[in-house]
């Protein structure tokens, strides 16, 4: 088991802080060489890019020295927890390419247990029931420098303990009214250890223990003894859990023997640039409306990274590059957005798309002729094969691809100009037709027959290659552009209310767009396109063939910065 496993690619990634210590347990024979990790989200939203990059270590280590990793779902606190959820984070774990196989837990599973260790704590004079209100227990606590104040009740008998804890969970109390505590040290420079609570009183039913319990434990009461009831060997977390780790000892110790325990390795949390990561504030712009809901596509959730067409690749591609430290840090969203770009050059189908449709008549081309040109479907990946694109008279362009009175160094469309046409011809323009309020309506132009691949013109060089869709053939479509959901570049730092902080222009809606047949024709759920000198789109979930949407997934080059300079 010590033995590294490892696949070809690899054979040259470097191990990082944790696998190296893990390998180490593993060739120092701890634990018999077994290795088993757990992911432990609370199923009390969805998952979000930094519970990515836990994913990837936590299943990426097992992975990578053959152990196991569970999925535990830390289900402590029913009020804020349900199903949808727990659905939703296993959907996403698989989606990323990780799989648990049979290992999935929930805390919920441990409540008796955790309940019996309770009642023994109490017995043994190292718990007791506290009066307090949450209010008043937190006042008490004391700073790192001056000690707790002790509660009034922190002297209560076992016997009298045990018999309002025991009434607790009858549900005879209200909730808020009493907590279980441990009975440790008021004046520890440790803030865990002055006197944490064990549980507290909850009634709301529990979306697998039913209304079975009335008392739940608190996520410190529950965690490190639920990885050492599962067998873990390294429960590898995120930073903020250091000084809670002496705690989930002295919690294990009560129950462990010195044969095995499990041990914590933390590493550094993902923080990104433009958006937020905490699930309380995620919350709020779903149910405030505020964005479309967990997956919509400017969410920093794996869902919404998924419908937007951000690829599992991409985003594992994007942890890896970051890597895994001791320091918190602040990671530019550029290099996830670097990241997709990557990937989505490598695999996405080329289609011809115009945004900002300006029709463009060929005069001296025969009405009623269609010619079939071929399109390659993706450069980078010639075994992807060509697809027919229909070439008529006339043709869409992109309005912005024509100015009447272009500047110097011009190379697009304009009076005279000659441009090619991606696939087809090299056209140029004759002329133009405008409204009453001066709008160009049409544009004029011939084409050289000569030009078109496979003919003797066709090497002939013009400077500017435009994308265009034949107007009796293209298909109207509407596209969804995201922007950065925030404006601000490290939301958590700043402290003025969120709210004024989003990106106002986060998204806009193009309506009337048209689309070459075949980009219709394969627009199913999960397919990405590159629309040509556009950018990456994929088909929205609400896209049907009679309404068809696509979302931009990021365009073809980081023009962001450049935009915000200007
Ligand atoms: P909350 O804000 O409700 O505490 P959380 O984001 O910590 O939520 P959990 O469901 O408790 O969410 O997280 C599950 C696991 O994911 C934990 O081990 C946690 O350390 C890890 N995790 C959460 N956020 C990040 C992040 N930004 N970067 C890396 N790991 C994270
Ligand atoms: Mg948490």
């Amino acid at each position: 088991m010590a033995e590294k496993v490892e696949t070809e690619s690899e054979e040259k990634k470097p191990m990082n802080f944790i696998e190296e210590i893990v390998y180490e347990d593993l060739k120092a024979g701890k634990n018999g060489g077994r290795l088993n990790t757990r992911f432990p989200p609370e199923p009390n939203g969805y998952l979000h890019i930094g519970h990515a990059k836990a994913i990837c270590m936590d299943f990426g280590v097992a992975e990578r020295f053959g152990g196991t990793c569970n999925l535990r779902f830390d289900d402590t606190n029913p009020v804020k927890e349900n199903v949808e959820y727990v659905d939703s984070i296993r959907e996403d774990i698989h989606w990323l390419g990780f799989d648990w196989g049979d290992r999935e837990y929930y805390a919920s599973d441990y409540f008796p247990q955790l309940f019996e260790l309770a009642v023994r704590l109490i017995k043994e004079g190292k718990a007791y029931v506290d009066d307090q209100t949450s209010e008043e227990i937190a006042k008490q606590k004391g700073t790192p420098t001056v000690a707790g104040t002790e509660s009034p009740y922190r002297n209560r008998t076992p016997e009298e303990n045990l018999d309002l804890f025991l009434r607790m969970n009858e549900g005879e109390f209200e909730e808020g009214s009493r907590v279980l505590r441990a009975k440790i040290d008021m004046a520890s420079s440790n803030m865990h250890f002055r006197d944490p609570i064990m549980y507290r009183i909850i009634k709301h039913p529990h979306h697998r223990t039913g209304t079975k319990w009335k008392v739940y434990p608190m996520y410190d009461f529950a965690h490190g003894q639920s990885d050492f009831f599962e067998g873990v060997t390294h429960s590898i977390c995120t930073l903020e859990f250091v000084p809670h780790r002496p705690l989930y000892d002295y919690f294990v110790d009560e129950l462990a023997d010195s044969s095995y325990r499990p041990r914590q390795l933390e590493f550094n949390r993902l923080n990104l640039t433009y958006t937020v990561m905490s699930k309380r504030k995620l919350l709020q712009l779903v149910n405030e409306g505020l964005v479309a809901g967990w997956d919509d596509p400017r969410m920093p959730t794996i869902s919404g990274m998924r419908r937007r067409g951000f690829t599992a690749k991409s985003i594992r591609n994007f942890i890896d590059s970051i890597g895994y430290t001791k320091f918190e840090a602040l990671n530019s969203i550029s290099l996830l957005e670097h990241a997709v770009r990557e990937d989505l050059n490598a695999i996405a189908t080329r289609g011809m798309a115009v945004m900002n449709p300006v029709k463009v008549i060929i005069t001296n081309y025969p009405e009623s002729q269609v010619e079939m040109v071929e399109m390659e479907n993706n450069p980078e990946n010639p075994a992807e094969g060509t697809h027919k694109m229909p070439f008529t008279r006339e043709i869409y362009i992109e309005r912005e691809d024509f100015m009447e009175n272009p500047p110097k160094k011009y190379f697009r469309l304009a009076p005279d100009a000659e441009v090619r046409l991606k696939g087809a011809y090299i056209i140029k323009c004759t002329g133009v037709k405008k409204d009453d309020e001066g709008n160009i309506e049409e544009i004029y132009c011939t084409y050289d027959p000569d030009t078109r691949s496979g003919l003797p013109g066709a090497s002939r060089k013009v400077k500017g290659t435009l994308h265009w869709v034949s107007v009796a053939h293209a298909i109207d479509a509407e596209a969804r552009l995201y922007d950065r959901l925030f404006e601000v570049e490290n939301v958590a730092a700043d402290e003025r209310d969120f709210h004024e902080m989003l990106n106002p222009n986060s998204l806009k809606i193009v309506k009337g767009i048209k689309v070459e047949p075949f980009i219709a024709e394969n627009a199913t759920k999960g397919a990405h396109f590159q629309f040509q000198r556009i950018g990456y789109f994929t088909p929205d979930y609400d896209s049907t063939p009679e309404h068809l949407i696509f979302n931009r997934s990021i365009g073809l080059k980081d023009s962001w910065e450049k935009e915000q300079k200007k």
